[in-house]
């Protein structure tokens, strides 16, 4: 069936502009160089999941006009993925989900930092006001929402193992330094695939621009899209430096795609 997907944000984990930073992309006068934190929305049917829940969730929520969510996929549990969580408050109001709580899909590992950072989301005798009606659901393979089938994809993350997802014809990998090849088996055959590629220079827990080129390579996607990009990395002159079938996304980019 026809989908589209969002990128809600593209930007690495402090965002850019940076704070206190005057470099060139930080100043530059290019929307495309303003980045909000790493998530993306899928669309279908009528249907609405988003991966992750930024810092910034709040604003990537209010410019795409978000009024429902059926679903939070978790990528992992770092700040910048999980911080927009309490944000989904107005999305888990009785009158826009009829009373459900909305689901949240996280790995164990996820899941413990979401019920650590959140104590008070899910913790029953925790005495707050104003919560997010949320219900955490653990990953334990493919996952179902609506008519739509989400899978898990493991990528490594400096030294930890964390997810990305294919859905249909697309998939979303950010975060990673690696990708092992069990997971490079489950990327062919796609028209999109998102990759983290952080910047040139090299990184612990990132992907560079060029580690993720190789990535293309052995994928072959019809077009590939760049995420958690930092400021190091301007987007025309990046964009005019890449294979055609490799772009930088930006915040806003949509693209219709097979689910
Ligand atoms: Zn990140
Ligand atoms: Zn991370």
């Amino acid at each position: 069936m026809r989908a589209t997907l969002t990128v809600l944000g593209s930007g690495t984990s402090m965002g850019v502009p940076t704070i206190g930073c005057d470099c060139r992309v930080c100043r530059s006068a290019d929307p495309h160089d303003r980045r909000t934190r790493p998530s993306l929305m899928v669309e279908w049917n009528g249907h609405r999941i988003v991966i992750d829940t930024t810092p910034d969730f709040r604003q990537q929520a209010l410019r795409e006009k978000i009024d429902h969510v059926d679903a939070v996929l978790y990528t992992h549990g770092h700040a910048d993925h999980i911080l927009g969580l309490d944000d989904l408050r107005p999305l888990t109001y009785t009158r826009v989900t009829g009373g459900a709580k909305v689901p949240l899909y996280a790995s164990a590992e996820t899941g413990r930092v979401l019920r650590s950072v959140f104590r008070y989301v899910f913790e029953q005798d925790y005495k707050f006001g104003g919560l997010a009606q949320v219900d955490l659901h653990e990953i334990n393979g493919p996952i179902r929402i609506c008519d739509a089938e989400f899978q898990p994809i493991t990528v490594i993350h400096g030294d930890q193992e964390i997810y990305g997802y294919r859905f249909g014809s697309a998939a979303y990998l950010t975060d990673f330094s690696q990708v092992p090849e069990a997971s490079l088996a489950k990327l062919q055959g796609l028209d999109i695939l998102f990759l983290d590629a952080l910047r040139h220079k090299p990184h612990p827990t990132h992907s560079t621009v060029s580690e993720s080129l190789k990535l293309v390579e052995r994928t072959q996607p019809n077009q590939a899209y760049f995420t958690h990009i930092a400021h190091d990395l301007p987007h025309q002159e990046t964009n005019a430096q890449l294979p055609p079938n490799v772009r930088l996304s930006h915040d806003g980019l949509r693209l219709d795609f097979q689910l």
